[in-house]
């Protein structure tokens, strides 16, 4: 039987300054989930990428006398090796300046207009003569005047081509009341409905003749074709379309999720739809819209420039560390915090105190009482069901989270387990026992009830820490590390032995 599949994206990365911890959010999440889906045995791909046309890079390139490719090609092979660093499992990484993404992106502004849907205009807007720029009365300066320079900026207008946004607007608000799980969390998706789609969607702007670095209209080539339609393209021409028959886009296309920023909801449940419509392919599953890392109380921003590269943070404390960082703190869909404090109380708190006590004395015990040989008499007890009954039942509650996406309950629910195991010690005190001879086959059942814990809880950390989820099994010396092991309470195997503890997290001591 052939595997479900499942298609999750990240958004596709500005790259006009070096990535950051925000940049690192969204794409460990979305690792995570994509981890978690194979684990389970979906087909899964997973893809990210970079949005690399517009009037700032081809600036920024101008201004280093660089051409755009030359200031973006270091950034990107940077941001691939901290994804390398982070362990990010992206099955591709798209660019929207690779050959495919620009030819498949003139062939979809193509049937759009051949469709009707796209047509030519006039672009009226604010203009800086010298930064050559068009701004939105929002974003000029508070003397009204070009933010870059403060100069004074002119209406100008400039002939372009729309996309007939107002003709969709009934289909999307019919795609929302009948798709309720479309927007997550529920509050964007009011958000949008209140604020953008209500008062009524105008038709949008989709080239531009003031600036040469984007992918030209081929049948027009004065014009580039903006943003919306280049970058929002990604996640389907990467699967070949509009070639429909091309086995990747017949295999994953509609994606089950795209993950975005909540400063991006709107395009990608906008504009994204819309478009879609207008090429009669079907639309995702689902957009959600998470919270930004806040950094030290001011929002992450490449032009505060107030961050650290995060292989810093890597180097310092470990890539699980930053990993459980992200994927614990923020409850999904919120706003979350940063600091260096935080994120070293978090790994002092979870994975040294909780997780790395608690194998290091259990693997230590069965070393000191049993030589390191695993066995299970099965002498229960009753002050055993406490412990058992939940990692029976954790597995389940996991899944049924996971589908939600609610990370940090996920983890919050599975360090539970880890949290219970260390009171079964405190309970049980099997150094007690230890000096009992006949109370041998009781202490061998406790300590393997705390084995099979610890197991059972390195499996479901898999998706989220993977290179300590490695370290445990290795220390456990057990094969058991496939979700189906997760069936039953019991599967670590018996007589094997186990090998030295190693230290999982050191304790990190406030600056
Ligand atoms: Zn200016």
């Amino acid at each position: 039987m052939e595997n479900k599949k499942y298609y999750i994206t990240t958004p596709i990365y500005y790259p006009s300054a070096e990535f950051h911890i925000g940049h690192c959010y969204t794409t460990i999440i979305a690792d995570a989930i994509a981890r978690y889906k194979r684990l389970s045995g979906y087909d899964v791909f997973f893809q990210t990428g970079t949005d690399e046309h517009g009037q700032k890079i081809e600036k920024k390139a101008f201004d280093a006398n660089l051409t755009p490719k030359e200031y973006i090609d270091p950034i990107i092979a940077n941001a691939k090796d901290l994804w390398s660093k982070l362990g990010i499992s992206y099955d591709y990484f798209i660019r929207t300046t690779d050959e495919d993404h620009i030819k498949r992106v003139q062939e979809i502004f193509k049937i759009m207009y051949d469709k009707g849907d796209i047509y030519k205009g006039e672009y009226k807007g604010l203009y800086c003569t010298p930064c050559e720029s068009f701004w939105t009365e929002s974003q000029l300066d508070e003397d009204g005047k070009c933010p870059d320079c403060h100069r004074e900026v002119h209406e100008v207008s400039e002939e372009a081509y729309f996309f007939k946004l107002s003709k969709y607007q009934k289909k999307l608000e019919e795609h929302y009341e009948t798709h309720p799980n479309f927007i997550l969390p529920l509050s964007r998706k009011n958000e949008m409905l209140n604020n953008f789609i209500k008062p009524g969607l105008e038709d949008l702007c989709v080239s531009r003749t003031s600036f040469k670095w984007g992918i030209p209209v081929d049948f027009d080539n004065k014009h580039v074709i903006y943003v919306w339609i280049d970058a929002l393209s990604n996640y389907i021409t990467s699967l070949g379309y509009p070639d429909t028959k091309s086995e990747l886009y017949k295999k994953y296309w509609p994606a089950d999720v795209h993950l975005v920023g909540k400063e991006i909801v709107r395009f990608h449940t906008i504009i994204w739809p819309c478009m879609l419509m207008s090429l009669g392919i079907e639309l995702p599953h689902q957009i959600f819209g998470h919270g930004w890392l806040i950094i030290d109380g001011g929002k992450i921003s490449k032009s505060l420039g107030n961050y650290k590269d995060p292989r810093e943070y890597i180097n310092l404390y470990g890539v699980d560390a930053v990993r459980y960082f992200a994927l614990r703190e923020v409850p999904f869909g919120n706003d979350g915090n940063f600091s260096e404090e935080f994120l070293i109380s978090r790994t002092n708190a979870d994975l040294v105190n909780n997780l790395g006590n608690l194998v290091n004395r259990t693997v230590a015990m069965s070393k000191k009482y049993f030589d390191s040989i695993v066995s299970n008499p099965k002498v229960y007890k009753e002050e055993d069901d406490n412990l058992i009954n939940y990692a029976t039942m954790l597995p389940s509650i996991v899944d049924s989270k996971m589908d939600l996406l609610k990370i940090n309950e996920v983890l919050e629910d599975i360090f539970e387990l880890l949290k219970r195991s260390n009171k079964y010690i405190d309970d049980t005190t099997p150094w007690i026992l230890a000096k009992d001879e006949k109370e041998t086959d009781r202490l061998k059942t406790i300590i393997y009830n705390l084995l099979e814990s610890i197991r059972i809880s390195a499996v479901l950390l898999r998706a989220f820490i993977p290179d300590t989820a490695d370290k445990i099994f290795k220390m456990l010396n057990t094969k058991k590390i496939d979700f189906d092991s997760l069936n039953k309470f019991g599967e670590l195997e018996e007589n094997i032995k186990l090998n030295e503890a190693e230290i999982l997290f050191a304790r990190i001591e406030k600056k």
